[in-house]
C-alpha cells in the first residue's frame, strides 16, 4: 500500500459513508459483499442502500440491508425509501418490514416520477406528496434517523435554487437530520449552495456526494439527466481515456482524492461516497486522501 496521501492520515478528523445498491445476480451479490467487507475497513459512519423508485427494488433492498446488517456487520446500514407511486398504506408497510430487518435510519426520499427523470410528477393517490412528507411520518414514529438528499446544482424539475432551498427546509422542520448531496464535480459550486442553505437557516450538516468517474461516457449521460455540470478542465483530464483502464483509474483517483481534500480544506468533514458496488477504485481514492483503515488485512484480502 503507498503511504502517500494527500491529506495527514494522522489528524483522524475526516468521516466517511458508502452508497450501495441492490445488485441484480448472485455475481453481483457476490461482488457487493466483498466490497462490503472491504471498504468496512475505513470504518463507515453508516452504508446505505439504494430503492427503486415506486419499489422497482423493494425485494432486492431488503435482502441487501439484511445481509449488510446481519452478514456483513454493519449495523449502521440505511434503508432509501422512496415514495413516488405508491400509497402512504404500502409505504408504511415497507417502513415495517425494513425496520423488522433492524434498520434505524432511513434516507427519505420522493423517488424520479413514474416515467424516468424529466417527466411529470404526479402525486400517487393516497401516496406521501413529496419527500417532506415522507419525512413527516418516519419523524412521527421517533423510531428513526433521517437523512435526506440536497442538490447544490439545482434539482432537474425545480425553477430555482431557492425552491430546492424551500424543500430542504420543509424536509429539516419535518425531522431530518442530516442532508446528502447529489454527486457534483466542482466544489465551488458546492460552497455557494452551503452557504445559501446556511442563510435559509438550515443548520444540519450537509453532507457532499462524491463520485468517483469509473467510466467517463457513462457518468457524463448520467451527470446530464441529473443536471451535474462536468467541468472542462475535468473534462480534459478523463474523456480520453476510456480506451486506456489503468491510467483511467489512476486519473479517476487522483481526481476524486483532490476533489474530498479540497473540500476537506474548506472545513467539511463528511463525505458520502457513491461506490457503484465497487471497491477498487474507492478504496484508492480513500487512502490517497488518508482515510484510516482499521484493518488492512481485511482491505487485502477482499479486494475485488
Ligand atoms: P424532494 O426533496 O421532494 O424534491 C426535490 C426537488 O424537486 C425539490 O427541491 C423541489 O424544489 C423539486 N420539486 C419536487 N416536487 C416538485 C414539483 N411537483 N414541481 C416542481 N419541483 C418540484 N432515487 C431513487 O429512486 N432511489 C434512491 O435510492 C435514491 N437515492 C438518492 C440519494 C441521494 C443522496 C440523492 C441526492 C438522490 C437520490 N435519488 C434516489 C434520486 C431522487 O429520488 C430524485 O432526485 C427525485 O427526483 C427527487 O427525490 P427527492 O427526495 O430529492 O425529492
Amino acid at each position: 500500500m503507498s503511504t502517500r496521501t494527500l491529506y495527514p492520515a494522522e489528524r483522524g478528523d475526516l468521516r466517511l459513508s458508502f452508497e450501495y445498491f441492490p445488485p441484480k445476480s448472485e455475481e453481483m451479490d457476490a461482488q457487493l459483499t466483498r466490497t462490503a467487507a472491504t471498504l468496512n475497513a475505513y470504518a463507515p459512519e453508516f452504508v446505505s442502500v439504494t430503492y427503486g423508485a415506486g419499489g422497482s427494488t423493494k425485494a432486492r433492498s431488503l435482502t441487501t440491508v439484511r445481509r449488510l446488517i446481519d452478514d456483513c456487520s454493519i449495523p449502521g446500514t440505511a434503508a432509501h425509501l422512496t415514495c413516488v407511486g405508491a400509497t402512504r398504506a404500502e409505504v408504511d408497510a415497507v417502513v415495517e418490514e425494513f425496520a423488522a430487518a433492524g434498520v434505524r435510519h432511513f434516507v427519505a426520499l420522493r423517488g424520479d416520477p413514474q416515467g424516468g427523470i424529466g417527466a411529470q410528477y404526479q402525486p400517487f393517490p393516497d401516496g406521501y406528496e413529496n419527500a417532506a412528507a415522507l419525512v413527516a411520518a418516519l419523524s412521527r414514529s421517533g423510531r428513526f434517523q433521517i437523512s435526506v438528499s440536497a442538490y447544490p446544482e439545482k434539482h432537474p424539475e425545480s425553477s430555482d435554487v431557492d425552491a430546492d432551498i424551500d424543500m430542504l427546509k420543509r424536509k429539516v422542520d419535518n425531522g431530518a437530520t442530516r442532508a446528502l448531496t447529489q454527486f457534483f464535480f466542482d466544489n465551488n459550486d458546492f460552497e455557494r449552495y452551503l452557504e445559501r442553505v446556511r442563510k435559509a437557516g438550515i443548520s444540519i450538516p450537509v453532507v457532499p456526494g462524491i463520485l468517483p468517474i469509473n467510466q467517463f461516457g457513462q457518468v457524463s449521460k448520467f451527470a446530464g439527466l441529473c443536471g451535474a455540470r462536468i467541468p472542462e478542465a475535468l473534462s480534459a483530464r478523463l474523456a480520453h481515456l476510456d480506451e486506456s483502464p489503468e491510467e483511467r483509474f489512476k486519473e479517476a483517483t487522483h481526481i476524486a482524492a483532490e476533489q474530498i481534500v479540497d473540500l476537506a480544506r474548506r472545513g467539511v468533514r463528511d463525505f458520502h461516497l457513491y461506490t457503484m458496488n465497487r471497491s477498487p477504485l474507492i478504496t484508492a481514492v480513500c487512502d490517497l486522501v488518508g482515510f484510516k483503515r482499521t484493518d488492512e488485512a481485511v482491505v487485502e484480502g477482499a479486494a475485488a
